[in-house]
């Protein structure tokens, strides 16, 4: 599911819109201060919690139950572009996402990282901004170059009106990269849903890719590479990652290294551009107050001549095969001990157990049988939380599996301390072999479950200005369709199912467990590798 991503770059990459022509041509010109990118990243220890919840269980016992499938509709326009419109009117504003099935998934080395620096360009001032800053030049006999481009876009561009709009919609903005997804949104009064529509789509459509820009945003990415780094859990994810993913890591990593995005060229983003950035790989997400005819008629007005790529991109440009893993693997990560403090006296023992898990269109039923599974066992009165965290020999234990097209990761997160650590491994293999036992949960607990993940979804959908990333990270690596038949998939998920999907990734099955602990903690804890393992198993 979409909460169990450990890890995702989140930004808050913003730029002016407004186009600055070089200086000595625009001394008269109208110029807004461009906002230097600020970003931030990683919410690591917010994405460990995989779904637990203190709220109680409900009864398992619903009589006739209300039907929680998401009301979404779509519509695919003639040149592929999927148009997903939640309607919300429950407060006057809308969000409009532009998702782009681009990420880590699509890089090869030499675009390691490359989407994420895209995303950095994307709301640079695109040409429909230059083509504003042209057209209102006083100096019209000694323009540059740029603006006899910008004047050929000129009918392909249309009105120019929206943009003295744009600040109105660029309050609410911002951008992430994923490892199967890349998207754009905006939030806004429902007023300023053609603004924001049109804002999109030149901007994917009329990229200006200027240099100085560019090198600046290199900067700011390789800025955000260091700060993952200096993360314990960034450091822990990079590792988890490269062994899990071992023959193509590159296609796991968004965040990309300090020479792959120092080095890149605005060529790589031109290609990434073409391939990529087109109407048939990507979906206009628009939640919140607006009727869903009136968005299908925009985007068709907006959108609908944006020209469709011939070949889909992951046609012509496949996704990898990620090899299994030949053995179980163990890795013991020495940290400085400032970063390894627990706030409540001592200090921690990280364990991540990792295994490769289903796919989407692989093993989809498995995908299902995945989600329940994980909030089963993460529920505080669950046997595994009973086993380590009541026991005392865990801090916490958590378990989930990330959706993906492209092997989804199973991931297991222990956090216990170094004179605990042995027992802690040792009780969490014991858990792990007892998962598909008859009792290991009740028939409560297993529709108790499905319960509180209907829930979680009626209190996402809540705030629908969130809910546009929902629907834009499901189209992308699952395809919408997955996603409408997702509340009634996870209520026909059976024990049956659950313990198919625990023998075929989990139990007994290669893993990679990896430790993070201080130099002293590591004495102490005394861990080998077949503990991290769990030897023999
Ligand atoms: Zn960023």
């Amino acid at each position: 599911m979409l909460t169990a991503a450990l890890w995702s770059i989140k930004g808050d990459h913003r730029a002016a819109t407004s186009f600055r022509l070089p200086l000595k041509f625009s001394a008269e010109l109208f110029v807004k201060k461009f906002l230097v990118g600020s970003l931030v990243l990683l919410t690591v220890f917010s994405g460990l919690n995989f779904g637990q919840t203190a709220r109680k269980p409900a009864a398992a016992t619903a009589q006739k139950r209300a039907d929680f499938s998401v009301p979404f509709v779509n519509k695919t326009l003639a040149n592929g572009l999927e148009v997903i419109v939640l309607q919300d009117s429950s407060v006057p504003l809308v969000t409009v996402e532009l998702a782009v099935r681009n990420g880590s998934f699509t890089e090869s080395p030499e675009f390691h990282g490359l989407s994420h620096l895209y995303e950095h360009m994307f709301f640079k001032p695109n040409m429909a901004a230059v083509l504003q800053a042209c057209e209102s030049s006083p100096n019209r006999f000694s323009l540059p170059p740029i603006c006899s481009k910008a004047t050929d876009l000129r009918s392909k561009i249309g009105d120019l009106a929206y943009l003295s709009n744009v600040g109105k919609v660029d309050s609410l903005r911002n951008g992430t990269t994923r490892e199967e997804i890349v998207n754009y949104f905006f939030t806004t009064t429902r007023d300023y849903l053609a603004t924001a529509i049109r804002h999109v789509n030149d901007s994917v459509r009329y990229p200006v890719f200027d240099e100085s820009e560019f090198e600046n945003e290199k900067k700011v990415v390789i800025g955000e590479i260091d700060r993952h780094e200096a993360n314990p859990f960034g450091y822990l994810e990079l590792a988890m990652k490269q062994k899990l993913f071992f023959k193509y890591p590159t296609r796991k990593d968004p965040q990309g290294t300090r020479e792959s995005v120092g080095t890149s060229t605005l060529e790589k983003m031109r290609t990434i551009q073409s391939r990529y950035y087109v109407p048939n790989n990507a979906a206009l997400v628009v939640t919140g107050d607006a009727k869903p005819e009136e968005v299908f008629k925009l985007a068709e007005q907006i959108l609908g001549s944006w020209e469709r790529r011939p070949v889909d991109p992951f046609k012509e440009f496949p996704l990898v095969e990620h090899p299994p893993l030949s053995k179980s693997e163990a890795v013991i990560i020495e940290r400085p001990a400032d970063t390894m403090a627990d706030p409540r006296g001592g200090q921690n023992v990280f364990v991540n157990l990792g295994w490769h898990g289903p796919s989407i269109g692989k093993d989809d039923a498995a995908t299902y049988a995945a989600d329940v599974f994980s909030y089963i066992i993460t529920q505080p009165n669950s046997q595994l939380q009973r086993n380590l965290v009541d026991s005392g020999l865990a801090s916490s234990v958590n378990f989930g599996y990330y959706t993906q097209r492209n092997v989804g990761p199973i991931n297991l997160i222990l956090v216990t301390s170094p004179e605990k650590s042995k027992q802690a491994l040792k009780a969490v293999y014991a858990e792990i072999n007892a998962f598909t036992q008859a009792n290991y949960f009740t028939d409560e607990e297993l529709e108790s479950a499905k319960t509180i993940l209907e829930n979680n979804d009626l209190f996402e959908r809540e705030k629908s200005s969130e809910y546009a990333h929902t629907l834009g990270f499901w189209w992308s690596s699952t395809g919408i369709e997955y996603f409408r038949g997702y509340h009634a998939k996870l209520r026909a998920v059976t024990r049956a199912d659950i313990n198919k999907y625990l023998n075929t990734y989990v139990i007994g099955r290669n893993r990679v467990a990896i430790a993070l602990v201080t130099p002293d903690g590591k004495k102490q804890a005394n861990l080998t590798e077949q503990d991290l393992i769990g030897g023999g198993q």
